[in-house]
């Protein structure tokens, strides 16, 4: 119950970002009063592109927490992640040997790394986690700091993935001008969550589900996420009504022998586990279809790094094919956003937005790492069009979203600059693309109006 508490709707960058916050408790250490030094700017040819807008397509949102506190924290949910689920004698034993090791080896990574240098260069202090920490810690309203930020980095508005299971615009500490909202599926496909509303039936199951869409459409949301490569593969067969019904019940009357982020059943019997994912198979297929008519985004994890719980069977995208080129799927004109770049199968979603008109990506949590940043910009610019492709952070601390941001107008000024000196393109079509994945994209996919 401890891992359930800690990895709760966690995203890819979640531990991270919670790892960005710093102890309030010591803002006396010695960077009060600082301001921020007036941006550089970041040159491609004859434009700045710290003058264009952009839009982060993937954040989360968390209570700030004290550093020595989340590091602890997340230090253990990694530890955990990366061990056999369930009970075992050596378990807890096992745990504490390996918390000092996740908690270090995150310093050096190089989101911490880019941060504290990013931290030094804007306030004018070494890059060191204790400046980091009074740098937080100078802003006590955090809707305040978020709109700071978001002013100085020119981020116009942000996507912020809800917290919640109730299909409602979130109260946030995002500015509520600046953020639209995006909502987890995860836990509603659960057996569990079937068993809690006394739902028997493959087809009363799918309409609870469908109702909770539709319910989100009606109130804002601008997209449905799947965080399952968590804890199962995204690869969805076609399933007909009766073996999911069977399939269900087969799921409802099984006892699990653990459960992955608290909630997605493991049996050690594999005709269980396949019960499971058959009947997922055939919700979700309906899901696609119905988010597709009420223009919902479905949005994909696709991505194996850091997170210890993140396995590259269950992440690998290529049975997606069968998912784009469904008939019912198409009819509906869904658009799918496959996020953090599908790392390290980069190279299969560059492919697939390359071909389907209806398929996007973005950087989130990439963004944080500029050689790896570099890698898949080149890779994505490469073979598609700069409209299928977004800046995101995946974070929810003011400073790390804002260096994922810095990063990536430096990264983008390298790579078109290659464009325009070597390949060449016109100053106008880097223009085009620097805009389009800084923020052109996400407004079109995300339907983010222009603010007046
Ligand atoms: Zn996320």
């Amino acid at each position: 119950m401890k891992r359930r508490h800690a990895l709760k709707m966690i995203g890819l960058g979640g531990a991270a970002a919670m790892l960005a916050q710093a102890d309030h408790g010591r803002a006396e250490s010695g960077a009060a009063g600082l301001t921020p030094a007036k941006p550089p700017e970041i040159k491609l040819g004859s434009i700045d592109l710290r003058e264009i807008e952009a839009i982060d397509a993937h954040t989360h949102e968390r209570t700030f927490l004290t550093a020595s506190k989340s590091n602890a924290v997340y230090a253990r949910g990694f530890a955990d992640g990366g061990l056999p689920p369930g009970q075992f004698p050596e378990k807890d034993a096992l745990r504490d040997r390996l918390i000092p090791a996740y908690a270090a080896h995150w310093e050096q990574m190089p989101p911490q790394v880019g941060l504290r240098n990013y931290i030094a260069r804007t306030y004018g202090v070494e890059p060191t986690r204790d400046n980091l920490d009074a740098v937080i810690a100078r802003h006590p309203d955090a809707t305040v700091y978020y709109r700071e930020k978001m002013d100085y980095e020119r981020i116009a508005a942000v996507v912020l993935q809800s917290e919640s299971t109730d299909p409602v615009r979130p109260k946030a500490l995002f500015p509520d001008d600046r953020f639209v909202w995006t909502f987890s599926i995860g836990p509603l496909i659960q057996p569990g969550w079937a068993r809690d509303r006394g739902i028997t039936e493959i087809d009363a199951f799918k309409k609870a589900l469908l109702d909770v869409v539709t319910t989100c459409a009606t109130n804002g949301c601008r997209g449905i996420k799947l965080p399952i490569a968590y804890y199962r593969p995204i690869s969805f067969r076609k399933v007909s009504r009766a073996d999911a019904d069977r399939a269900l019940k087969i799921a409802l009357a099984a006892t699990p022998s653990a459960f992955i982020e608290g909630r997605a059943p493991i049996y050690d019997d594999d005709k269980i586990t396949a019960a499971l994912w058959a009947y997922e198979d055939y919700l979700l297929n309906a899901l696609f279809v119905h988010a597709g008519e009420l223009g919902l985004n479905i949005i994909i994890h696709v991505c194996v790094a850091l997170n210890t719980l993140l396995r590259a069977d269950w992440n690998d995208p290529r049975g997606l094919y069968h998912t784009f080129t469904d008939a019912a799927v198409q009819a509906a004109g869904t658009r799918f956003v496959l996020i953090h770049s599908g790392y390290p199968y980069h190279h299969h979603v560059a492919s697939f937005i390359s071909q389907f008109p209806n398929v996007y990506t973005d950087l989130s949590y990439i963004s944080h790492h500029p050689g790896t940043l570099e890698e898949v910009l080149r890779v994505f610019l490469g073979l598609a069009p700069s409209d299928k492709i977004m800046h995101g952070s995946d974070f929810s601390g003011p400073e790390a979203f804002a260096y994922s941001v810095d990063n990536e107008r430096r990264i983008l000024a390298k790579v078109l600059a290659d464009y325009r000196d070597h390949y060449g393109w016109t100053d106008r079509d880097c223009e085009r693309m620097a805009r389009n994945v800084l923020s052109g994209t996400a407004r079109k996919v995300f339907n983010i109006p222009a603010r007046g």
